[in-house]
């Protein structure tokens, strides 16, 4: 039987998610703390809900997209009775913390409950690259792994629901770094009349070449040795140093590559020059599990 599915949260996300749930001919019933968000749903055959109580009554799965922790709460609060016994994905981004308080709160009302990280962008959902974290309840994700991989590939991490986020905000750390620094360089060659856009598609193709190492990179940091480097840390710190400088001389702020000048200099002064460069990881007070 197929599985009749709500969305709780119709912005740019919620909307995706619940066209792929239509497309896929899955009975939909949507929700919207405003009114008008769900017009081109509704045509496309989803059913609209005037109250969370009735959407949350009309499906078994029930899938809560809103903006934050806080709202999740405001919605979902009034409902607990009737969302009792029922299977609750959360696909609101979350903290760690705030994915672990709703799983603690689902558990004491008897609610099945999964948390989700999205790895997507809205029109990205349901297409070959769209992926979706979760962490919680095993027996929801085994129940709905099918429904749930309308979405994207659905991978599951562990039963602490805090999981599934902090991979999310792992990735999303490293995604943020990567557009600080690019948007460094392109104050940087901007000063010499190349636009941001040509840089753009310059570094593109440019950080692409790079990530393909980052493997062998987490390889060395698992290893715990850096004795073979690849770079040694004493010529990264030369590197560093020259784009601080041409980045000083240009009279782009230092925000950014200061950090990392920091992260390093840190490494060497601490005598591990001839080092390999992934020992900055341990510049970062890292704990393992
Ligand atoms: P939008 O800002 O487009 O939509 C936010 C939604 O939350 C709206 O439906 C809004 O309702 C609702 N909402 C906000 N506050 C409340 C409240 N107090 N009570 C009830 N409803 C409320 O955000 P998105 O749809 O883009 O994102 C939704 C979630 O998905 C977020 O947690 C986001 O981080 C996550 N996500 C989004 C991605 C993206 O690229 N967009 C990527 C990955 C994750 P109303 O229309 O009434 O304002």
């Amino acid at each position: 039987m197929t599985t009749s599915v709500t969305v709780l949260g119709l912005g740019a996300m919620g909307q995706a998610l619940a066209a792929a749930f239509v497309q896929a001919g899955h009975p939909t019933t949507v929700w919207n703390r405003s009114a008008g968000r769900d017009t081109e749903l509704v045509a496309a055959g989803a059913k609209s809900a005037q109250t969370v109580a009735e959407a949350v009554t009309a499906s078994d799965l029930i899938v809560a997209c809103l903006l934050d922790h806080r709202s999740v709460h405001e919605v979902l609060d009034p409902v607990t009775d009737i969302l009792a016994g029922r299977a609750l994905v959360n696909l609101t981004s979350t903290e760690p913390r705030g994915s672990r308080e709703l799983a603690e709160w689902a558990a004491n009302y008897g609610i099945d409950f999964l948390d989700g990280g999205i790895m997507a962008v809205p029109p990205m959902i349901g297409l070959p690259g769209s992926s979706v974290l979760y962490s919680g309840s095993r027996e929801l994700f085994d129940n709905h792994r099918a429904t749930l991989e309308l979405l994207g590939s659905a991978e599951y991490f562990g039963t602490d629901a805090g999981q599934a986020a902090l991979v999310d905000f792992a990735l999303l750390a490293g995604m943020y770094a990567m557009f600080a620094g690019f948007y460094h360089g392109a104050a940087m060659v901007r000063t010499i009349g190349i636009s941001a856009e040509e840089f753009g598609q310059r570094a593109s193709g440019w950080i692409a070449a790079m990530t393909g190492s980052l493997p062998r990179a987490g390889a060395t940091i698992d290893s715990g040795d850096y004795s073979k480097p690849f770079q040694p840390l004493d010529f990264t710190k030369a590197a560093v140093d020259a784009i601080v400088s041409a980045s000083r001389d240009a009279g782009v702020d230092l925000d950014i590559v200061g950090a990392i000048k920091n992260l390093v200099d840190r490494q060497v002064a601490d005598g591990h020059g001839a080092d390999s460069s992934e020992r900055i990881f341990e510049s970062l007070n890292p704990r393992a599990a």
